[in-house]
């Protein structure tokens, strides 16, 4: 049997008075959702362990079962994996932003939204005036670059920019000397009004692959346009597949992905974790006409081809969230989130749709840990 997630990022919701109390995906138009929900199993699921921030990358990568008090490393990492950056033995990566700062204060996080080919430029700069065997400035895309230092120490206090605009950035100094003088140098070196801005430090995840974890997926897949979620799949031993228009938006090429995850997975792939960011981003920006297109746009463009394509070749499909991103909060919360898994034989519980409401009758209970992952591929 082979495996696929549909991740749709940020999609649970609360209860929203200009649905009639619904939440988006109760009110929502998903045919294939609620379809897969009636003739599955559903239940609800906890993506982020107890003293751990409701990120994305926490929240994808408890779903894929690992336990985060063992893996979790931050930003750095994921982001070095998703730029080509091969982290050996004794670095340390951290975020490294370009930022404005004007009178003493931070700007903004984004260098006044620097190109990817200027920003290249001014991280090599760096690299070739401050780098050597200890330090080096690795170029990423537009402000997000990354700084790997040997035996650098990653238990600091940091702040990250875009949470401190218009504060005076001397006081924001991470809790690090030399972290501290890279900044304070760079501004020498760059162009009058930038900065470095290091920011979530983080060793090489410990990540056992899932095909070691789990000996029925041999090969596996991630499809996504997010670096942390790429980088999550570098250290599960996945396959990143590029698709061409994947955009993170309401935009993105959702054929493009469900036609690369049926690709993958009538070819050599065993397992593929599709995940969708457009959802969370409407859910940041408070958009709720768009959350309901995006979550319709994941059903009718998504599952509904992949289901289409592959319900009669041997096929388990698991869809859920990662972590709610009410549209009313504006920002993720940690709060159980709904699941279903489907295949073709799978004992079938009494839940005829698929939202937050319910799934908790949903037959699989309220998971936690790697239980989500264990069940989905033991079927
Ligand atoms: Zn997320």
């Amino acid at each position: 049997m082979k495996h696929i997630i549909i991740l749709g990022d940020g999609m649970a919701d609360h209860a929203v008075e200009r649905l009639g109390g619904k939440t988006p995906l109760q009110y929502a138009k998903t045919p294939y959702m609620d379809m897969l929900a009636k003739q599955g199993r559903t239940g609800l699921l906890k993506t982020v362990p107890h003293g751990f921030p409701p990120g994305s990358e926490v929240a994808n990568t408890a779903i894929l079962g690992y336990d985060l008090e063992k893996v979790y490393e931050g930003r750095g990492p994921l982001e070095a994996a998703s730029i080509g950056y091969e982290m050996q033995p004794g670095d340390m990566a951290i975020r490294c932003n370009l930022i404005a700062i004007e009178d003493g204060k931070i700007k903004n996080h984004h260098a006044n939204h620097i190109t990817t080919q200027e920003g290249t430029r001014l991280i090599r700069l760096l690299d070739e005036k401050l780098g050597n065997d200890k330090i080096k400035f690795v170029p990423g895309i537009q402000y997000r670059h990354l700084l790997v230092i040997k035996g650098g120490n990653k238990n600091i206090v940091c702040n990250p920019p875009h949470d401190h605009p218009n504060e005076e950035w001397r006081g924001l100094l991470p809790s690090d000397e030399l972290l501290s003088e890279l900044i304070i140098k760079s501004q020498e070196i760059l162009p009058e009004g930038l900065s470095i801005w290091p920011w979530s430090p983080g060793y090489r995840p410990s990540m056992t692959p899932l095909t070691v974890t789990y000996p029925q997926i041999k090969k596996g897949s991630v499809i996504t346009a997010v670096d942390l979620i790429r980088g999550i799949g570098h250290y599960a031993g996945l396959r990143c597949i590029e698709v061409e228009g994947a955009t993170g938006l309401a935009d993105t090429n959702y054929e493009g992905k469900a036609k690369a995850a049926i690709d993958a997975l009538k070819g050599d792939d065993d397992f593929v974790f599709l995940h969708v960011e457009a959802s969370d981003e409407a859910g940041h920006d408070g958009d709720l006409e768009l959350k309901v297109k995006t979550i319709e746009y994941l059903d009718s463009r998504i599952i509904g081809p992949i289901y289409e394509a592959l319900k009669d070749e041997g096929i388990t499909i698991a869809v859920l969230p990662d972590h709610p991103t009410p549209v009313e909060i504006r920002t993720h919360v940690d709060e159980p989130i709904p699941f279903l898994i489907w295949n073709k034989t799978i004992d079938a519980d009494d839940v005829q749709t698929f939202d937050e409401i319910a799934c908790k009758k949903g037959g699989f209970g309220t998971l936690k840990n790697d239980e989500f992952m264990k069940a989905f591929m033991a079927l």
